[in-house]
């Protein structure tokens, strides 16, 4: 089974196209939109636009079923884009952002 173009979003660290799943524990994964057979989700469309993942990887997980193909986790193959270098500054100025110490009221 493959997804639809419609069904279809971008990955916000390289823009290139992802599908997303809902996992067996209710949680959102972003797989590459095209079957893979080095990859270990297995997947299928539960309802329109829907599409359930689980790991293969699992040591109880069956294996994969007929309704079923085997899809890469995006994060597996995600490569942002390299940053510029940001412009030096001037003689005057120095950098105060990398002594920083980090800020420790906002929860990561
Ligand atoms: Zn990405």
């Amino acid at each position: 089974m493959i997804p639809l173009t419609r069904e279809l979003s971008r990955c916000h660290q390289c823009e290139r196209p992802v599908l997303w799943t809902v996992t067996r524990a209710g949680r959102r994964m972003a797989v590459d939109p095209r079957p893979d057979e080095r990859g270990n989700q297995a997947c299928y469309r539960a309802s329109p636009r829907v599409w359930h993942s689980r790991s293969l990887d699992a040591a109880d997980a069956q294996p994969l079923g007929s309704h079923e193909h085997r899809y890469m986790p995006h994060v597996a193959t995600c490569k942002p884009p390299a940053r510029p270098e940001p412009p030096p500054l001037p003689d005057n100025v120095i950098r105060i952002d990398t002594k920083r110490r980090p800020d420790r009221r906002t929860p990561r």
